[in-house]
């Protein structure tokens, strides 16, 4: 099959999160299968600068630009995926983070940028950007590609879409008169297309006119269908339950496995994880912490938003430290969340270790050092990081939600006999009950016998959450889509 995966972010041309992983690796893990997954992204300077042997395709007038568009086209790095870049200067060429400015506030032209990609988009997908290619299904991810499925909702005949929701959190909500600023057909200014209370909603584009919808794990699926996590568009995402699937996300184990990882102290496997304390040592010894083997130390990587919990792991640190467990946190984010770590790292100088900033491998490092990774998300998609340590011998500590519930077996006394525990984890996401999750851990850790230590180890090592497995799955599910009748425009509602 032909399938054109869109993306405003894929590693390692550009990352800001777990989006990047999945869109770096998918295409990678289908191609192996044998799709012909083709890739588009915007061409930001970092993309420019990692590409090699950009040739241009065509130069296109589109809605929204000043000047022609140009569609370069090369191959994502280390493969023979094609990687198709909408360069248009007036909206991607400029630096730093993709979506915000340097105070971490939006770029004001948002609404416009990722309209113009999804046009471009769209010329792609209709084989009218001389790439010389047709696409049988067009797989777009999160809002800023969110008006692809709704604008091919306009074309006949039109390859079948996908949209995936990486986060229903982020959602591309824009005042009404950015609707006609846009100069969207207005056919599409309807409650069952973008218009959502009265605001342009690019997610609501995807949601409501893609053929099938997606998210990152089961028990996602399910709670996207709530008011909890539904985020106002419960209503909608229960209409469209079956067309509904919840797929795991896999992870790189060419770029996270600590058998090869080049920036862990000491490589490991499974037959060799004595090492991991060479790991554990050099955390210790790199971020000032005393160098002990006796304290559980724990990391946590990740954005620092309210999502991630890190405000609750700060509110019960007091607790936390009257006990031998030390914590490496390594994030960029929220100020405010920012400066109560470090004024936190200031207090316990032997037992926490802050790093503000995005540090790839500092993250690989922790995985390898610590002895758990605390996740405490209010909500997770997926989530990768407890993907991530489950490989590197890491057990996780999670809030059951989303991904984490997926993907962690909490210790039991069942799951204990049975050997199918993996990690620790909590329902309620309070402090009290994170705190009681890390003592849980750390009694577990500190019996004088490590054997059932390194059992619980071992079994969330031997888990394979690789990719084939996954994109699998999204392969059958493009199959059962291309099956289906897709040349009759959707109708919208
Ligand atoms: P999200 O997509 O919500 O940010 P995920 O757990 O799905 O969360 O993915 C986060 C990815 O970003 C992981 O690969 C993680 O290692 C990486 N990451 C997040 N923050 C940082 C950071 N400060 N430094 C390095 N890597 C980071």
């Amino acid at each position: 099959m032909k399938i054109l995966f869109c993306t405003s972010e894929a590693w390692p041309l550009i990352k800001t999160g777990g989006l990047a992983d999945v869109c770096g690796s998918l295409p990678k893990a289908l191609h192996a299968l044998g799709e012909d997954v083709r890739l588009v992204l915007p061409a930001y300077p970092e993309v420019l600068e990692r590409c090699v042997g950009l040739t241009s395709l065509c130069e296109l007038t589109l809605t929204g630009a000043d000047a022609p568009v140009e569609i370069l086209a090369g191959h994502l790095s280390g493969s023979d995926i094609v990687l198709y870049l909408v360069n248009s200067p007036q909206h991607f060429r400029r630096p730093g983070n993709p979506y915000v400015r340097e105070d971490g506030r939006d770029w004001p032209d948002n609404a416009q940028r990722f309209a113009l990609f999804a046009r471009a988009i769209v010329e792609l997908a209709q084989d009218r950007a001389q790439a010389g290619w047709a696409p049988d299904l067009v797989h777009c991810n999160d809002w800023q590609t969110g008006l692809v499925p709704a604008l091919l909702t306009r074309e006949a005949p039109r390859p079948a879409t996908l949209f995936s929701i990486h986060n229903l959190s982020y959602q591309g909500l824009f005042p009404a008169t950015t609707f006609q600023q846009l100069k969207l057909p207005k056919a599409l200014w309807s409650m069952h297309a973008l218009e959502f209370h009265g605001k342009l909603s690019f997610i609501k584009g995807g949601i409501a006119c893609a053929d099938q919808l997606s998210t990152v794990s089961p028990t996602y699926a399910q709670e996207i269908q709530g008011s909890a996590f539904g985020c106002g568009l419960e209503g909608l995402l229960q209409y469209r339950a079956d067309d509904l699937t919840g797929i795991l996300n896999g992870i790189d184990t060419d770029t996270w496995n600590p058998a090869t990882d080049p920036f862990i102290e000491q490589r490991y496997d499974v037959h060799s994880l004595h090492r991991k304390a060479t790991n554990k040592a050099a955390l210790q010894r790199d971020h000032g912490l005393a160098q002990d083997t006796r304290p559980l130390l724990l990391g946590h990587i990740g954005r620092l938003v309210e999502q991630k919990g890190v405000d609750l792991i700060l509110d019960m640190l007091d607790k936390l430290f009257q006990h031998p467990v030390q914590l490496v946190v390594l994030g960029s984010g929220d100020l405010a969340l920012e400066n109560r770590l470090r004024e936190a790292a200031a207090c316990y100088p032997q037992q926490l270790s802050v790093h503000i900033g995005y540090n790839e491998q500092l993250a690989h490092r922790i995985e390898a050092g610590a002895d758990c990774l605390l996740m405490p998300s209010r909500y997770e998609p997926c989530g990768l990081n407890q993907l991530y340590s489950l490989a590197y011998g890491t057990v996780p500590i999670v809030h059951r939600t989303g991904g984490l519930a997926d993907s962690v077996v909490d210790l039991t006394p069942v799951t204990a006999r049975t050997y199918s525990a993996t990690g620790f984890s909590f329902d309620k996401d309070t402090p009290q009950t994170i705190l009681e999750t890390c003592l849980r851990a750390l009694d577990y850790y500190a019996q004088p016998n490590r054997i059932d230590w390194w059992k619980l180890i071992i079994t969330g090592m031997k888990k394979d959450f690789s990719w084939p497995a996954s994109a699998a799955r999204y392969q059958a599910l493009y199959r059962e889509m291309c099956g289906e009748e897709t040349d009759q425009p959707r109708k919208l509602g």
